[in-house]
């Protein structure tokens, strides 16, 4: 289906200021409302074109020849009223048809209800002979927003926040009543639920970008029931922070903190007595962040930034990998960072359930087996001692 076409109409403009009155000018309010709308409508699923996008003077039949050069769909002009009066009016056509009746009285209806919480009047849904509800070729409407030259009036007009919302009442009202959809949000990736790679995917994407990387993938997965946080985020996480366990900033791989943990301000950062403990203080710290303030039954704490992220007031309120970013660190791509650079190349890993190669080459990376074994040789008793016995020792 075609996006739909809006065209909003900030009235006047130029040499032509509208009407005047308490400090403010027409013509700069309707602007002022009409780019708020369009912004608020920018995340909806519709095209829309200001009559002017500055202060310059355009005739009446221009405005409507710009709706009906481009075929637009719907056509909303921004007016503020004066000449003795309170509150808010809507107009259509004369002679509208019940499809444009229809329209307006929802969006009527929607903006009426803003002004009503605000204390001011509705006065009502009328219609006109105006020139841009008669000459545009699709529905039009044409709102009266409150009275310049009564001071109740323009002392609302001159609040922020009061123009804020009343674009988003116009704004919703538009929406509900031509029947305009968000546009689709980017896909994110939740937290709270279970890994979506593989261990085997974790550790050769691990050794494939750092041959002497330690393997602590199975401390990660233990983690993830006990905490309710994916494990393949946090160790995506850990390949980020510590550059594939090659370190190499401010924090020394013999502090087990493989999340930058407390390394602000040029400090050296958090150590831990164990990769275990330092891969724990982590989990905690993810899950301060998207569970909020109780830890697990039983659980002591070991992160040493959970009190400075309860301050912050984002404890318990993150869902996706995504919203780690300006939070965790100060970089806004950070969460994307994890999942576009780290977790999704790690998830393209082909694994075979069987890969003899890469088992061996993990067990000589460890220390476990040192000579040339090829995946097709036969073992000895002695040899597998030895092995069970090396094993033992670690
Ligand atoms: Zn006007």
């Amino acid at each position: 289906m075609l996006v739909m076409k809006l065209i909003l109409d900030p009235g006047h403009g130029g040499k032509d200021s509208g009407a005047v009155g308490n400090g403010l000018q027409e013509k700069d309010l309707n602007f002022d409302l009409s780019k708020r709308i369009a912004a608020k409508l920018s995340a909806y699923d519709v095209d829309v074109t200001l009559t002017r996008n500055k202060d310059i003077y355009l005739d009446l039949s221009e405005r409507c020849e710009i709706a009906n050069s481009l075929r637009a769909d719907y056509f909303c002009s921004i007016h503020t009223n004066s000449g003795g009066g309170s509150g808010y009016e809507s107009y259509v056509y004369t002679g509208a048809r019940e499809d444009t009746e229809n329209i307006r009285s929802t969006i009527h209806n929607v903006v009426a209800g803003y002004y009503k919480k605000a204390g001011f009047a509705d006065r009502g849904k009328k219609r006109a002979n105006f020139a841009v509800l008669r000459d545009t070729d699709m529905p039009a409407i044409l709102l009266e927003n409150l009275f310049i030259d009564n001071k109740v009036d323009a002392g609302k007009l001159k609040e922020a926040s009061f123009l804020d919302g009343l674009a988003d009442a116009i704004s919703k009202g538009l929406v509900e009543s031509l029947r305009i959809s968000l546009i689709r949000q980017p896909e994110k990736s939740p937290v709270k639920i279970a890994a979506a790679a593989k261990p085997l995917q974790a550790s050769a994407f691990l050794s494939s970008k750092n041959p002497q990387a330690p393997d602590y993938v199975n401390i990660y997965v233990l983690m993830e029931k006990k905490y309710g946080i994916r494990w393949d985020a946090v160790f995506a996480q850990s390949c980020k922070e510590t550059a594939f366990w090659r370190f190499g900033g401010s924090v020394k791989p013999g502090q087990n903190n493989f999340a930058g943990l407390a390394t602000f301000d040029g400090k050296p950062g958090a150590s831990f007595a164990t990769p275990a403990e330092g891969i724990e203080a982590q989990f905690q710290h993810w899950h301060v962040y998207y569970y909020g303030g109780n830890l697990p039954d039983g659980v002591k704490n070991l992160d040493p930034r959970r009190d400075a992220v309860l301050k912050t007031g984002w404890a318990g309120t993150l869902q996706y990998v995504e919203d780690l970013g300006g939070r965790w660190a100060p970089s806004k791509e950070y969460g994307s960072s994890i999942i576009n650079d780290y977790l999704k190349p790690m998830m393209n890993i082909k694994i075979d359930q069987w890969d003899p190669a890469f088992e061996i080459a993990k067990l000589k990376r460890d220390g476990l087996i040192n000579s040339d074994h090829q995946p097709g040789d036969t073992v000895t008793w002695g040899e597998l001692a030895t092995v069970l016995n090396r094993m033992r020792g670690k």
